[in-house]
Order: structure tokens, then sequence, then C-alpha cells
């Protein structure tokens, strides 16, 4: 589908990893490799998806990409090595544990553990904090890429009320901290609802920028939103289809039920998701030139 209301994250993400690339160029031109280590546990089938594009991805820009693959069966202690080591390793700029993990490991415990030097995530608490206060390191991959799609798009978000729905921290929390600071492509008034809220609708219906990170399955109706309004849907969900596979891929809101009441909308798949790995890329050259002492153009935000 070609139609001039889609916000296509897979153009904005091909032009990110345009920019990535030049930014390799240039540290390897100061003698440096840029690499990315990922640490998956377990046997989960969408993990192993994400870990996999990831070290594509990383191979298709001159990043250098390890995956360390750990049995279910891994321990806390055992994870705390791995990540200690990797912390040390000089020839590493980057670590993504992939979640979830295994019950029996802590999921705080292990963001804590991470060198928040390298923390392309941006979930370790000391990362955050910068993100609140305004100075980020590096900024969270899917809230960066939906900032990046606005842009792109020339999509004003001043004074703008940006509704939110869902409040992770891996998207909701600090998209609405992204959102809501006094800068350029931000400055927005934004509220954030949740599975808690009352009457949902009424927040929805005066949104002039509408963020769906759910998990719900094409949850976000025509009837909940107003004319003009201009649609973020973040959600992945498998609906079983009649096709090869088995299962097609929707968002959290109703494509077609909205579509004719939206200004812009990012379609599913080929809209948000191509962007969490470009701007994982790019936190990894940010966190690189860093550690190196290197100064590249910072064209994160
Ligand atoms: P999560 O499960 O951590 O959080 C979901 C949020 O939705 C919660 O805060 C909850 O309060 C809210 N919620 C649940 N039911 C609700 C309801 N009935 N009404 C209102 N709010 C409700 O999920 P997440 O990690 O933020 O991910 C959300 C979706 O985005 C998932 O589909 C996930 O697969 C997708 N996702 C996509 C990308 C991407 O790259 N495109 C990245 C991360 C997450």
């Amino acid at each position: 589908m070609d139609d001039p209301k889609l916000l296509k994250g897979k153009i904005v993400a091909q032009h990110v990893n345009q920019r990535v690339e030049k930014m390799v160029q240039l540290l390897n031109e100061h003698g440096v490799q840029p690499k990315l280590s990922v640490v998956l546990v377990g046997d989960d089938p969408a993990s192993k998806v994400y870990v996999k594009r990831k070290g594509k991805s990383c191979e298709k820009l001159g990043i250098k990409s390890e995956t360390i693959q750990l049995p279910d069966t891994t321990t806390e202690g055992e994870l705390l090595d791995i990540i200690e080591q990797l912390n040390k390793d000089t020839d590493n700029h980057g670590i993504l544990v992939q979640l979830p993990l295994p019950k029996q490991i802590r999921e705080e415990v292990i963001i804590r553990s991470v060198n928040p030097l390298k923390d392309v995530d941006c979930f370790h608490p000391q990362n955050v904090g910068l993100l609140v206060t305004g100075n980020p390191y590096v900024l969270p991959c899917t809230p960066a890429g939906i900032l990046e799609i606005l842009k792109y798009y020339e999509i004003e978000t001043e004074g703008k009320h940006a509704v939110i729905i869902g409040r992770s921290n891996i998207v909701g929390k600090p998209l609405a901290n992204l959102l809501v600071q006094k800068q350029k492509m931000a400055n927005a008034t934004v509220s954030v609802i949740h599975s808690r809220t009352k009457d949902l609708a009424e927040y929805t219906r005066q949104a002039d920028i509408l963020i769906a990170a759910i998990g719900k399955a094409e949850f976000v109706h025509s009837d909940m939103i107003k004319d003009g309004t201009v649609v973020i849907d973040v959600g992945i969900n498998r609906v079983d289809a009649d096709n090869e596979k088995g299962y097609r891929l929707v968002g959290d809101v109703n494509f077609d039920s909205v579509f004719s009441k939206v200004a812009r909308i990012t379609p599913v798949p080929g809209g948000v998701g191509p962007m969490t790995i470009a701007m994982l890329m790019q936190n990894t050259i940010t966190a690189a030139s860093f550690q190196e002492g290197i100064t590249i153009e910072k064209t994160a935000n």
C-alpha cells in the first residue's frame, strides 16, 4: 500500500542506517571497530527472531556483533558473571540483554549490572535519570524511533496533545518523558493512559497524536479518535491467518477502521518496528564513540 497518509518507518530506518554507516566509517578511520554484544537467555521464538535481526543489521552496517546464547536454566549469578566480562572487555561497546528473562533471573538486577556507558537500550536507572532530566546519553530505541519518524515526516509536536496508551518502561514511560521535554521535537502536552484508566476513549478522542503501545491486537477503533489524528501504532501482535505461516502481524490499532479519519498513521508491519533496530545501531555508535573518546556528529536526537 502506498498512500501519502502512511508514515513509513521502513524508509526512515534506511535513512538512519545511511547515517550510521557514515559514522561507522568515521570510527574506522580512527582505528575503532564498534561492537555490540547481545545476550539471549532461553529459547523464546520471538526473542530469537529479534536477536537474529539485530545481528544481521550490525553485519550490514559494519558493526561487529556477538550473540551469547545461554540456556533457559542459567542462574542470575552466571548471567551477572557474563555481563561483568562484557563490561570489562574494552573491544565491546554495547551490551543488550534480550528481555524477557527466565523467572529465576531478576530483570532489574541485570539491568543495573550493565555498565551505563554500554547500556545501548537506555534501561539502566542512571541513563533513565539522564533522559528524564533532559540530558540523555542515548535514547531508548523504540521511543527514539518514534521521534525519528515524527521528525522525518515533519509532524509538529509543540503544543500538541500527545496521548500515549501504555505505561511500560520500554515504550510508554520513556516516550512520555521525551515528548514533554522543553526542546524541539517535543514540547507536547502528554497524557499517559493505561489499563486502570477510566473511560479511555475520553482521552484518546482528545489526542492530536495518539501512540498505542498496549500489546492488544486492533484495540483502537475509529470511534476512539477524532478526525485528523496522527496515529503511531507500536503494537506487534500475531493473529491467526489462513496463510503459510498460520498468522499475520497486526498492530494495537484497527488500521482499516481508523484509516479514513487519521491524518497520518504508521502501518504494521513497516512502521515503528524497523525503527527500533535502526536506533539500536545508532546507539551502539554513540556508545562506541563516547567510550573511545572520538567526537562524531551526534545526530541521535
Ligand atoms: P507491556 O505489556 O509492557 O505494556 C502494555 C501496557 O499497556 C501496560 O502499561 C498496560 O497498562 C497497558 N494496557 C494493557 N491493557 C490495556 C487496556 N485494556 N487498556 C489500556 N491500557 C492497557 O508492553 P510493551 O512492551 O510496552 O509493548 C506494547 C506493544 O508494543 C506490544 O505489542 C509489543 O510487542 C510492542 N512493541 C513493539 C516494539 C517495536 O519495535 N515496534 C517495541 C516494543 C514493544
